[in-house]
């Protein structure tokens, strides 16, 4: 649908999600079961129905517009996804220092005639590590794979936890190169290239992380096939919507696995928070999560 026609479907006060693509997104059954139950649970002051959670198609090019249209149509709050995280930086009017540091906005807040820009994955990411695996990255070895927008989250929050060590693997080593410059005051990531390099990587890590966005499409090949994976790690795939085959390749082992599942509970959950100033229903959030998988 025209990027136009899409924000013409909103009422003031709604939120939504903007990516491409962005027909995976399970943010709208999630918010939209929190802002309902939000809604009902203060009937008593509301006039009217629950504001709606939308997805909006937005493409690389259309970024600025659809802000600008957010604005016209006066939506209260956004997240923000693959591929516009960065770019989002630019067009927000102030930050917090997560995305500052990141250089990633993940959940915009418009408010007195301003656009906020907060993140809200790194608290997801802690989350889901803390409740899915019980892992407590202090003084221990992650092997984080990507060295996008997500993955540099990741080593931020990695680094907040006390991880000691992160090999860091990207497909493209110029990009992984520039996030040790800037990441490596306060953090030993070690960056790793070739199968062997890899696998050494690999054997060595308490926790492998992929932080991709392979397995994002269905049939997605999995660039690091033919790996050896043991039941000693904790594996953890930011991928929500399908299991991977890197999430399939480490349960063979036996190892411990989380899909990003949680991680999108729980970044939702700060967004929810950031937007109503109220404490985000989670069960509710889990719960049609869930029933949409
Ligand atoms: P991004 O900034 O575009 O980075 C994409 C990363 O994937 C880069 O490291 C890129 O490597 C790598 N990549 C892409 N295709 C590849 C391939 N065929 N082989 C090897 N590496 C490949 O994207 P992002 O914002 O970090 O998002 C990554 C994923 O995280 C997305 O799928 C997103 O949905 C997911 N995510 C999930 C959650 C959650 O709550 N679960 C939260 C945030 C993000 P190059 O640098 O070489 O291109």
């Amino acid at each position: 649908m025209e990027l136009e026609q899409q924000f013409k479907l909103t009422r003031p006060g709604d939120f939504g999600v903007m990516g491409d693509p962005i027909q995976h997104s399970r943010s709208p059954i999630m918010q939209n079961a929190a802002l309902k139950f939000w809604w009902e649970s203060q009937k008593d002051t509301r006039d009217g129905s629950a504001p709606k959670y939308h997805s909006f198609h937005v493409k690389k090019e259309e970024l600025r517009t659809a802000f600008e249209l957010a604005k016209k149509f006066q939506l209260k709050g956004l997240n923000i996804t693959i591929p516009h995280k960065q770019a989002a930086v630019d067009i927000v009017n102030r930050i917090d220092e997560f995305s500052q540091e990141t250089q990633s906005v993940n959940t915009v807040l418009f408010q007195d005639f301003e656009v906020k820009g907060y993140n809200t994955d790194g608290f997801g990411f802690e989350m889901a590590l803390k409740n899915d695996l019980l892992f407590d990255p202090m003084g221990k070895t992650a092997f984080v794979l990507g060295a996008g927008s997500t993955g540099k989250i990741i080593l931020k929050q990695l680094a907040l936890l006390g991880i000691k060590t992160i090999f860091l693997w990207n497909r493209t080593s110029d990009r992984s190169a520039l996030i040790v410059k800037e990441l490596k005051k306060n953090l030993e990531i070690l960056l790793v290239e070739g199968k062997e390099d890899i696998q050494r990587a690999l054997s060595s890590s308490d926790l492998v992380v992929n932080a991709t966005s392979v397995g994002l499409r269905e049939n997605d090949p999995w660039p690091l096939a033919d790996l050896n994976f043991s039941s000693n790690q904790d594996y953890f795939d930011v991928i929500y919507h399908r299991e991977t085959a890197f999430i399939r390749d480490a349960k063979k082992s036996g190892a411990k696995t989380a899909s990003g599942l949680g991680m999108l509970l729980y970044q939702g959950a700060r967004s929810f928070e950031i937007w109503t100033q109220s404490p985000a229903p989670l069960k509710i959030m889990k719960k049609a999560l869930m029933e949409s998988l």
